[in-house]
Order: C-alpha cells, then sequence, then structure tokens
C-alpha cells in the first residue's frame, strides 16, 4: 500500500486468527492458507489451482480497498464462488465490506458461529447467524455483540511460511495469546474495546497444546499487559517450567505493571523475557491523564530503570499529539535520551473512528473515515495546530532519525540479534524516513 507505515515493516506475524478458523474447519473440509504477505503467486493464480468454494480474508483498516479488490478479483476468476471478509476492520466496521462482490462478513468468529454458518452454505439456506451478516440478507445483524473465540490454532497450516515470521530482531518468531482483555482501558486504544475490559486467562489446556505445538525459538505474546496479575505471572511461570520451555519470549507490558510487579521480572528474564514493548507514550503528565494512561512521566523514567536493572529490553513507542510544537518534539527527544530504549517507535496520534476522541478532533481531521489506506498510525491523520503540517512531518522525521542514530544502540542490537536482523530493522526505518520525507512533500 503505497506510503503506509505500518509495524509491518519491523515486525511480520504469522495470520493467528486464520490459523484458527483453519484448525476449526479441517475435519471437514479442505482448507488452505494462502499468505499474501509472502507469497508472489496472484489470488487469480491460486484460485485456478485450487478451485476452493469459498475464499475468506483477514483485515485491518488500511486493508479495506485491498480486500474489496481481492473479493472483485475472486469473483471474476470464478462467479460462483463465495466470499467472506472477517478480522479486526470487520469486527469495528462491518459497513466498509458492504460490496456486491462479498458474500459474507464476519465481525467475529466462534466455533458454534462455524458450524453454523457452514451448514446453512451446504444447504443453500442463508439464514441470520450471531456475527455474521450476510450479503442475501442485506447485511442485518442478528443484533448480538460477541468476541472471537480464542480456538487452537492449527501451527502447521502455516508451515511453508513460517520462517519469513519475525518480530524485531527475532526471526523466525511466532505469536500467540495467554490471557485477553485490558482493565487500564487507555482512552486511545482499540484492544480493550476489541476484547473487553475484564483480564481472563485462555484456557490452560489449549494453551499447553498449543505451546508444544511451537517450534519457533522465540514466541510474542500479543496480550495487551502481560504484567497484570499474581495469577497470570505464577501460572505462566510454572507453565514454561513445567514443559521445561527454552525460548525467547517477548511480551506487552504496562509501565504500571513494570512497577507493580518487578518482583516477577528477574525469574521472567531467567526463563527467557527478553523483552517488554512498553508505550509510554509521551513525556506530557497533562496528556498522559487525557489519555486516561494509569501511570506518570516519572513512572516510565522508574519503569526504564527497573528493565535496565533486569535486562530486559523496552521496545518503546510514543504518540506524538497534533498539538505538539518543535519544542514539544525536542522534549520528546531529550526524554526518550532518558528513558534509552533499545528500540522506539514515535506514531502520530491516530483517533479511530471508534474511539471518543474522534468526535472532538473530527474536525481537524485530514482524510475521512473512507481514506481506509490512510489509517496507517504511520500517518498524520489530524491537522496540527501550533506548525504547519510539513514542519509537523520534518519534526517527525528528525526524531525518527536521531532516534536510530543516537539513542538506538546499535552495535550492542548487532550482537545480541546479529547483523542480518538488525539490517532488516534498520531498513524499515529508512523506509519510514522516506515514507515521511515522500509525505512531507505531497
Ligand atoms: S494498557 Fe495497552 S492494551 Fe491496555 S488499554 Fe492501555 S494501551 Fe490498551
Amino acid at each position: 500500500i503505497k506510503q503506509a507505515i505500518t509495524l509491518s515493516d519491523f515486525m511480520f506475524s504469522e495470520p493467528l486468527g486464520l490459523e484458527m478458523i483453519y484448525g476449526a474447519l479441517k475435519e471437514d473440509h479442505e482448507v488452505q492458507i494462502f499468505d499474501m504477505m509472502v507469497e508472489t503467486k496472484s489470488l487469480r493464480a491460486k484460485i485456478k489451482e485450487f478451485s476452493p468454494h469459498l475464499v475468506g480474508m483477514t483485515s485491518l483498516c488500511i486493508d479495506v480497498v485491498k480486500v474489496l479488490d481481492l473479493c472483485r478479483e475472486a469473483k471474476e476468476t470464478d462467479p460462483g464462488i463465495i466470499t467472506l471478509a472477517g478480522g479486526t476492520q470487520a469486527y469495528l466496521n462491518p459497513e466498509a465490506f458492504y460490496d456486491e462482490s462479498v458474500d459474507h462478513i464476519f465481525e467475529y468468529t466462534t466455533k458454534d458461529n462455524l458450524k453454523d454458518f457452514f451448514a446453512s452454505i451446504n444447504k443453500g439456506d442463508i439464514h441470520p447467524i450471531d456475527g455474521i451478516r450476510s450479503r442475501a440478507l442485506a447485511y442485518k445483524s442478528t443484533g448480538l455483540r460477541g468476541r472471537n473465540e480464542y480456538m487452537l490454532p492449527d501451527r502447521g497450516s502455516t508451515e511453508k511460511y513460517r520462517e519469513e515470521y519475525s518480530y524485531f530482531g527475532y526471526k523466525p518468531a511466532a505469536i500467540m495469546e495467554f490471557g485477553t482483555g485490558c482493565q487500564k482501558v487507555c482512552d486511545f486504544c482499540l484492544r480493550w474495546r476489541i476484547e473487553g475490559a475484564e483480564e481472563k486467562l485462555i484456557n490452560l489446556d489449549l494453551t499447553k497444546n498449543d505451546l508444544r505445538n511451537i517450534k519457533e525459538p522465540t514466541i510474542m505474546f500479543i496480550d495487551n499487559d502481560f504484567l497484570c496479575s499474581d495469577e497470570k505471572l505464577n501460572t505462566f511461570i510454572n507453565l514454561v517450567k513445567d514443559l521445561n520451555l527454552k525460548k525467547n519470549y517477548i511480551m506487552y507490558g504496562s509501565v504500571k505493571g513494570i512497577i507493580e510487579y518487578e518482583k516477577y521480572l528477574k525469574v521472567l528474564h531467567e526463563i527467557g523475557l527478553k523483552a517488554l514493548l512498553v508505550g509510554y507514550e509521551t513525556f506530557n503528565d497533562d496528556e498522559l491523564s487525557k489519555y486516561h494512561k494509569s501511570s506518570s512521566a516519572d513512572d516510565n523514567i522508574k519503569a526504564a530503570v527497573i528493565l535496565r536493572k533486569y535486562g530486559i529490553d523496552v521496545w518503546a513507542s510514543f504518540m506524538a499529539h497534533p498539538d505538539w510544537d518543535k519544542k514539544d518534539f525536542k522534549s520528546l527527544r531529550r526524554y526518550i535520551k532518558k528513558l534509552k530504549p533499545q528500540i522506539t517507535t514515535i506514531s502520530p496520534l491516530t483517533p479511530f473512528p471508534n474511539l471518543p476522541m474522534y468526535r472532538t478532533l473530527e474536525d481537524r481531521l485530514l482524510y475521512s473515515m473512507e481514506d481506509y489506506e490512510k489509517w496507517s498510525f504511520g500517518q498524520v491523520m489530524i491537522k496540527p495546530s501550533k506548525i504547519s503540517l510539513r514542519e509537523y512531518y520534518g519534526e517527525l522525521l528528525k526524531t525518527n532519525l536521531y532516534v536510530n542514530i543516537f539513542i538506538n544502540k546499535n552495535t550492542e542490537m548487532i550482537k545480541k540479534y546479529g547483523l542480518k536482523n538488525i539490517y532488516r530493522v534498520l531498513k524499515g526505518s529508512i523506509k519510514a524516513v522516506k515514507k515521511y520525507k515522500a509525505l512531507m512533500n505531497e
């Protein structure tokens, strides 16, 4: 997608949701995953070779146009083919897929709705099913809101692609989820809105099975905040010891969790925790409280010191506020220098339409809701109030360069992750810098 700056420049993970669906369907159906992030073959060629009755696609907001194009391509190749759209975008904004090329939209997926759906397709009887909107029924919903069910992913379904999946310096890397939900309920965050504000562990037997199936030396846990309860941390530590796992782990950890659960960090590091992804967000306490973050700028510094003490790397993320001026960007650079994270990403604040901040910032939006490709976390979406857009991109560019050249410890990182992996991450940064330059000149 032209000029989208996405995290896929730095990380590229397996399609976990599709692997779960594969696992649920494989007994009764012939299923294949076609990962178009890796494949060079076209969908048309794949359909001709495999002749599926049905083709389904997962999506994020920036993928809408591409998914619609692919559904059209599928129908042109085989007019009888049934097309499905699912994924985060289908959950948050199913209307984006109201199109004659899309037969069914899966807002969420469970074993039950999959079973019902395939039975109805076999009988040729399309009827309302929870979580599914069908074109034949004018995309009407049954009205029952739900969430994706965490099913056992079939890791073998992506066997031929697995060498490609990576997470920053770690390649190959698998992803999995240990628990869902997030009680922190930050204002700008979609994750807890998708998974719920209650933190729950995924069924332990399922997790054990999954852990046994993962062959990769690194696992990235996509839990919103792994450091959220004694129960969760004790369960994880005991499980790794019981299964005698020897792997690298990467997790998301909140600043509050790092401070509150410091006592677990030593043992977590000993059993393989290599890096935490930490959303420090900003140097400014007012902004942190407006975002409903449960930590202050000083807490961020405290957390950074704690993680350094236990030798756990920090992959930090920050959000640039649209009301920042040049002085604020300078303060951010100074603040990052104090925090000394190993990897830093800075994204402009992106007020997705499902967030309350969308309403307050709506009149300053630079792009409409339907400009799906722009909603990538890499593009400035809100008109800056204190400096021009060009200057704002200039500051983002300067901060990115500063961070990559002066703050990221490149020699230490090469030792840790190997030249090849660091080259890949740097390539992602250079790509981001080039895109910012292009956006400045738009
Ligand atoms: S801690 Fe992270 S996942 Fe949880 S609500 Fe805040 S930003 Fe979202």
